[in-house]
Formats: structure tokens, C-alpha cells, sequence
């Protein structure tokens, strides 16, 4: 028995036999061509039959993970048709007469190695799409490059990474788990994997990858992100355990769908969900979410290379508010700096920059980026249920020009004559002790508050949360968090605003009881927990 380390994408467990997976790398060799043009059009027939195969690809994906994750092969289409890509092909071709799976092979080198020279990690990670598509198209011009061989058993898939396409195009019935030697959390296969629920763990090692043989028996454990090869029968059995202890755990908490989150004494609470993006919505509404509690506005942001056009965020807030169908979507306006940076914002470097330009700070700076958001977030009201929540809220001051910006954008939509809804909440973050203490004053200007308790957390205790050395400091139950939440639930009902928390603490099911005796009328958590707080809700007794 050995045990091999990795992260674990998805928490579950998964036990059987290994199947490594097999890419030939392309035999290319190097053919001397007479006809330079015949070579050419052979690229651009296999072009076309690769852009072909990639459609559908794209469909399957959309299905299995949703449209933004499926979005990488629309890139990888884009990548296909790229300029510069197609002049090196063809001045290979041209300059030195070989034969188009050559000119390929030497693009796909060229271009990878510059990608994985460059700074940026995101950059970086296109040179594997590089690969990915130029085997595709060395494919399609009859040499096949890679196969997933995956027998009638389901199988525990190990490879030492998976380009986004071969994830996607493996049959999700006989794939029991991925276990993949390299890669990132961030990786596009592990948001798939993630996306997908197969147990994965991603960065297992080399020695992983050069130990294993197909058939070994291995357990792979999600949760803490262990791969145990060949374990005793002991393991076996406990591990056997814990797989079926969580399976029997997702299937009772599946009962709870439906349900009311409502106590034995009949108090009603809201369970709603936290997301981060569009592709999120599917699991909210596997969950059972009541709605949208916080979605964070700022992945528009991280994931573009510019700022996000009024026309792209518009289309990103209408197709989520339409996916919920009526039901409420709180979407929280960008929330950039500190641990989230973003380049073309070109915010200076900060000695403190949790305590330095952030969020709100910034669009109250920069409002035309601000104005911006709000434009597209009113013109989306009128496909759904909206409210909008501002981060980072430190003064009465702060929420005064914030709703007189939105007052302007409002007229200036009157004036252009477009739509928007007259009955979007406008509710602020509690995530500084400030704006806890204030709350007295704060509370008549917004229709709501949301607790934000990761940051009020870092900023009542005076703990980093990006700094793992004070994490024995940082006591998420700390009376003085508590005080803070129950003095802004007290000061929001006296002035008839309604109060739920966002951070991650809402999920803490040890303090659910707690919280519905503060009166907290909402707890926005991740989907994945969204049943397990309704079942701690339905077992608490208010009355005793
Ligand atoms: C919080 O601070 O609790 C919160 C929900 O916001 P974020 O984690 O995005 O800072
Ligand atoms: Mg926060």
C-alpha cells in the first residue's frame, strides 16, 4: 500500500482499478512536398474537419458543465482560425517545402514554448490549448494522435494532465475519478472535473504517475486529496465506509429538496445560494437554492483582459436572472483589490492592500466603471427578480453617493428610453466593524444587509485572511463577531430592513440556531451546503 498527496478538486470518494491514460505523442515526420499550395489546402480541409469536431465537443460540454465552462472550445476554435498561428503554419510549409503535419507539429512547439514563457499564469496555460488543438488538426490530417482506452469498467483516470477536450470527451459513465500528476485548482480540466462531479485530484506528482500501472487497485479520496495504490484490507474497508457514509449522506439530504426551511416552532428562513459565476447556476438549482444571495460580480472582471463591456456584463446578469426564473438574484457590485487583483486596473502596489483600495473604494474613484456596472445591472432588472449589494461599506457618507450615482443612472436610462425594474433592492455589506457599528444609520438608507463575515472576521480580529500564520488567531466565533452581528440584525429590523449573511460562516451549522434567534431572516451559503443548513434549520426548536 502507498499513499500519494495531491488537491483535491471535487470532495468524494471513489475505489477501483486504474487505467492510465494513453496519448501517442503525433509520429510527425519531416516530408520534403513539391506542391506548396496542395499542402496548404490539406491544412485548412483538416482545419475545418477539427473546427467541426470541436462544435461538437462544445455541445457536449454545454450539456455536461454549462456554457462558460464549455467556453474553452470556442477559445480553442477562435485559437484554430488565429492569425499569426496560420502564417507560421504556411510560411513553414512555403519556406522550407514540407508537408503540413510538420509545419504543424513546429507551430505547436514555437507557440507553446512562448506561451509557457510568459508571466502571466494565465498565459502560461495556453500552451497546453496550443497542443491540444494542433494534435486535434495533425488528427484530422490522418494521424491520430491520443485515445482515452477505457474498457466496460469504470475506471480511475490517471494521466499527468488532461487538455480541457480529452476531459470532456471522455465517456463520464466509466470514469470513476480523475487523478491527473500536474495541473493547477485553476486549471480548466479541474473547474470541469469540479463541474462534472467526478472525484478528482489534481497535482498527485511524478512518482504518482511513474509507480502506477493499469489495473492497480487504488482508493481516491476528494476530500483530502489522498490516492492510496494497492491499500490493505483494513483501508479498504474504512475508506469503503466513508464512501458510502457521503453517498448515503447526498441521498438523504436529496429527501430535503422541496422542503421549507422551516424550524419545529415554525420560523421561516431564506437558504439561498452564493455563486461566482453563470456556470454555478446549475448546482444552485440541483440544490434546491431559494435564490441568489451573493453572486460575485468581480469573475466578469477576473477572467477578461479588459474591462468588461456594458454589453458583456448586461448579457451575463440577464441570463442568470432569466436561469432563475423570478426567483431573487442578489448580485454584489464588483469587488477588485486586495487578495483579487486584476491588471488593466493598474492599482498601485500596496503595503495593506486588504485595508487599501478595494471595492467599493474603487468605483466610488473610477465611477465610470462603476456606472458601467450599473447601467448593466438595471437594464438586467427587467429580465428578473434583482437586488443589488455594495462591498466594503465603511460610512453613511459612502451609501449616500453610491444611491445618488444610481439615481443618475437610473435617469440617464429614463432619457434613453430603456427599461429597467422600479423594485430592485438596494441592500450594503456589513464586512467592516464600522459598518456594523453604525448599522443604526445605515439601516433606513437600504432595503437590506448582508453580513460578510469572512472579512468582518479578518478586520474585527485583525487577522489576514490570506495569511495561513495567524490562523489560530482568527476564531470565527469570537463573541466580538457575534456582538457585531446581532447588533445589525437588532438595528436592521428596528428600521424595517431585512438582514442575511453571506460569508462563509453562514454554512457553520453549530451556529444556526444562534443565528435565527438573532432574527436573521437569510443565509446565502455555497449550493453544495444549501441542504444541509435547510436540514440543521428543520431540526432546531426556537420555542424551547
Ligand atoms: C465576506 O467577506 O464574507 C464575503 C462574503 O465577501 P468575499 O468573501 O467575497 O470577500
Ligand atoms: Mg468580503
Amino acid at each position: 500500500m502507498i499513499k500519494y498527496n495531491g488537491k483535491g478538486v471535487y470532495g468524494a470518494v471513489a475505489i477501483g482499478k486504474i487505467s492510465i491514460f494513453k496519448r501517442q505523442e503525433a509520429n510527425v515526420r519531416r516530408v520534403h512536398v513539391e506542391d506548396i499550395e496542395a499542402e496548404k489546402a490539406r491544412v485548412e480541409e483538416a482545419k475545418a474537419k477539427a473546427e467541426s469536431q470541436l462544435s461538437e465537443i462544445y455541445e457536449k460540454a454545454v450539456k455536461e458543465v454549462g456554457e462558460t465552462n464549455a467556453q474553452i472550445f470556442e477559445i480553442h476554435m477562435m485559437m484554430i482560425e488565429d492569425e499569426d498561428y496560420n502564417e507560421s503554419i504556411n510560411s513553414i510549409i512555403e519556406s522550407q517545402s514540407v508537408n503540413a503535419e510538420y509545419a504543424v507539429a513546429l507551430t505547436a512547439d514555437n507557440f507553446s514554448a512562448m506561451f509557457a514563457s510568459m508571466d502571466d499564469s494565465y498565459m502560461r496555460a495556453r500552451a497546453a490549448d496550443v497542443k491540444d488543438i494542433s494534435n486535434r488538426i495533425i488528427a484530422c490530417l490522418g494521424n491520430d494522435v491520443s485515445s482515452a482506452e477505457i474498457g466496460g469498467e469504470k475506471v480511475i483516470i490517471c494521466a499527468d494532465d488532461l487538455a480541457p477536450s480529452e476531459t470532456v470527451s471522455l465517456d463520464k459513465e466509466k470514469v470513476l475519478a480523475f487523478v491527473t500528476a500536474f495541473g493547477s485548482s485553476n486549471s480548466h480540466t479541474a473547474i470541469l472535473a469540479r463541474n462534472m462531479n467526478i472525484p478528482a485530484i489534481i497535482g498527485a506528482g511524478e512518482e504518482f504517475l511513474n509507480s502506477i500501472k493499469d489495473g492497480d487497485m487504488a482508493i481516491v479520496d476528494g476530500f483530502t486529496g489522498e490516492i492510496i495504490v494497492d491499500p490493505d484490507e483494513e483501508t479498504l474497508k474504512v475508506m469503503e465506509k466513508k464512501m458510502s457514509d457521503d453517498l448515503e449522506k447526498k441521498k438523504l439530504l436529496q429527501e430535503l429538496r422541496g422542503k421549507g426551511n422551516i424550524t419545529k416552532d415554525g420560523t421561516k428562513i431564506n437558504i439561498f445560494a452564493n455563486i461566482g459565476g453563470i456556470d454555478n447556476i446549475g448546482a444552485v438549482l440541483a440544490n434546491d437554492a431559494g435564490g441568489i444571495g451573493l453572486f460575485r460580480s468581480e469573475f466578469l472582471y477576473l477572467e477578461n483582459t479588459d474591462y468588461p463591456t456594458e454589453e458583456q456584463q448586461f448579457s451575463a446578469y440577464k441570463k442568470v436572472l432569466e436561469s432563475m426564473a423570478g426567483k431573487k438574484v442578489i448580485i454584489r457590485t464588483l469587488d477588485i483589490g486586495a487578495d483579487k487583483q486584476v491588471d488593466y486596473f493598474n492599482l498601485k502596489k500596496e503595503e495593506n492592500p486588504a485595508m487599501g483600495l478595494r471595492a467599493i473604494r474603487i468605483c466610488l474613484k473610477r465611477p465610470d466603471i462603476f456606472k458601467t456596472q450599473l447601467r448593466a445591472l438595471y437594464r438586467a432588472s427587467a429580465f428578473g427578480n434583482l437586488g443589488i449589494m455594495f462591498p466594503m461599506i465603511t460610512s453613511v457618507k459612502e451609501v449616500d453617493d453610491i444611491l445618488e450615482i444610481c439615481e443618475q443612472v437610473k435617469k440617464e436610462l429614463d432619457a434613453d428610453g430603456i427599461e429597467y425594474s422600479k423594485k430592485v433592492e438596494m441592500g450594503i455589506m456589513i464586512e467592516t466593524p464600522a459598518a456594523a457599528i453604525i448599522s443604526d444609520r445605515l439601516a433606513p438608507k437600504v432595503d437590506f444587509f448582508s453580513v460578510g463575515t469572512n472579512d468582518l472576521t479578518q478586520y474585527t480580529l485583525a487577522c489576514d485572511r490570506q495569511n495561513s500564520d495567524v490562523e489560530s488567531f482568527c476564531d470565527t466565533h469570537h463573541e466580538a463577531i457575534l456582538r457585531l452581528i446581532e447588533m445589525s440584525a437588532k438595528n436592521a429590523h428596528a428600521n424595517g430592513t431585512w438582514i442575511g449573511i453571506c460569508g462563509e460562516l453562514a454554512a457553520d451549522t453549530s451556529l444556526t440556531e444562534e443565528f435565527l434567534r438573532m432574527g436573521i431572516d437569510e443565509l446565502s451559503v455555497s449550493p453544495s451546503f444549501v441542504l444541509k443548513v435547510r436540514d440543521k434549520v428543520r431540526s432546531i426548536d426556537l420555542s424551547k
